[in-house]
């Protein structure tokens, strides 16, 4: 490459369609994983991130050593494609630079598809359609993994007729919706008409044309957009409480740098925490961000790519749980005041829930004396009890303020003694 060529930021692209297109399938097919079989009732539940480095991207595609890949990697996220989830739909695509629009091919544009196709109107996104599960064609000749003109010439007669007629059906379809689009093999105005790859998730058909689409056409088609920029631009997924790792803050970085030491501000629903970054985790290449398992550490980490910030939440103290505002408000004015002094970590409102012993527990391993939940005029659930007894963390409860605090100091003394 020459010198004044721009550094590219791998692009972050989104997968939609309607449910059952495919779409979780297609990216197991592209990883080599199996997410979909596991999924409670096939559905997704939650945004996921993967990053495929250039190299894997290079094998699937059996591309020439020489022919340059201008991205880094690329960043996929799969999006939930149940009904109720259209919010957190539209949140997964104002991050994106690039769309896969999946497609049944046996059954054409689906209300979802056509839900997809108005949201990335709207947030002016370039997208790709994989007209998917051609294996499903009355007929088709298996071709695993073989580039889709291929694979078409192989076929016979009868299934040749009925994928144009298939094909030219959704073309239709796009067209009424707004959209030219055209198989992207006879594509000659790659910036203006929109591409269909046509793919099987099954068999691995046109997979690969796809991510050649999304490596090679797509940068030339958004490069501005694509050029690596050290103002860090950041999306929040997801906030845990992972039991040995405390608070963890999984993220998409579209831009910039991340390193540890950082401070960052993460929008929580106690408002705003400032915290900083104790480590950098990514899940191995072509593993999902939310899925189990190892983790690699990074003393800094490049956009675009999915990370698992593990935060160093800066203060100690105590839990506190109240059943409104005001009491919540005397206990802490209380515990502050010089004569108790009691720091308080966290809080809530309502009843303990297993969730807040998680949280609380964060102390266990900090500091065992602040490893306790004060309840005040609250309930506590049987699971919170059940998780605070096998952990270790102890749950007060009592009626009055002042018959709290007695019996922490007595707890303290006892952890002393
Ligand atoms: P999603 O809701 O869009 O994520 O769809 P899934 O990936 O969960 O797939 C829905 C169903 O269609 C599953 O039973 C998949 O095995 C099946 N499926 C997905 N893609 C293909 C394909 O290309 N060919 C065939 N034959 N089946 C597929
Ligand atoms: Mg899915």
């Amino acid at each position: 490459a020459s010198g004044d060529e721009k550094e590219l930021r791998a692009p972050i692209c989104c997968i939609l369609g309607h449910v059952d297109a495919g779409k979780t399938k297609l990216l197991d097919c592209i990883r080599g994983t199996h997410v979909q079989e596991r999924e409670a009732g096939g559905i997704t539940q939650q945004i996921g991130a993967t990053y495929l480095p250039a190299e894997n991207i290079r094998d699937r595609t059996s591309l020439k050593a020489e022919t340059a890949i201008k991205v880094p990697g690329l960043l996929v996220i799969d999006t939930p494609g149940h009904e109720s989830f259209s919010k957190m739909r539209s949140r997964g695509l104002s991050m994106c630079d690039v769309a896969v629009v999946v497609v049944d091919i046996t059954k054409g544009l689906e209300k979802q598809t056509v839900e997809s196709l108005h949201l990335l109107r709207r947030h002016n996104v370039s997208f790709i359609v994989a007209l998917n599960k051609v294996d499903r064609l009355y007929g088709w000749k298996e071709c695993t993994n073989a580039p889709i003109v291929e694979a078409l010439k192989k076929q016979s007669d009868d299934v040749k007729s009925e994928y144009k007629w298939r094909l030219t059906k959704v073309v239709t379809d796009f067209k009424e919706n707004g959209f030219n689009t055209a198989p992207y093999y006879e594509n000659n105005k790659k910036k203006k008409v929109v591409n269909i790859a046509p793919t099987s998730a099954e068999s691995g058909e046109g997979v690969p044309d796809l991510l050649l689409l999304l490596v090679r056409w797509l940068p030339d088609i958004i490069t501005d957009k694509l050029a690596y920029d050290d103002t860090v631009e950041c999306t929040v997924l997801e906030v845990n409480e992972h039991k040995d790792l405390g608070t963890t803050v999984d993220v998409v970085l579209i831009n910039g740098v991340l390193r540890q030491g950082d401070q960052v501000i993460v929008c929580t629903k106690q408002g705003p925490v400032t915290t900083i970054i104790r480590d950098l985790l990514t899940p191995h290449p072509m593993k999902e961000l939310k899925a189990k398992g190892a983790y690699k550490h990074h003393k800094e980490v490049r956009a675009g790519q999915g990370v698992k910030i593990v935060a160093r939440t800066c203060k100690e103290g105590i839990y506190v749980q109240a059943s409104s505002v005001g009491t919540l408000e005397a206990i802490i004015a209380h515990l502050k005041s010089s004569s108790v002094d009691i720091p308080v970590y966290a809080w809530n409102l309502g009843p303990v829930y297993k969730q807040d012993v998680m949280k609380a527990s964060a102390m266990l391993k900090r500091k065992e004396e602040y490893a306790v939940i004060l309840a005040f005029d609250v309930k506590v659930m049987p699971e919170a009890s059940a998780l605070a007894a096998e952990s270790g963390l102890k749950i007060i409860t009592a009626d009055t303020v002042y018959r709290l605090v007695n019996i922490y100091t007595e707890h303290i003394k006892g952890l002393k003694e």
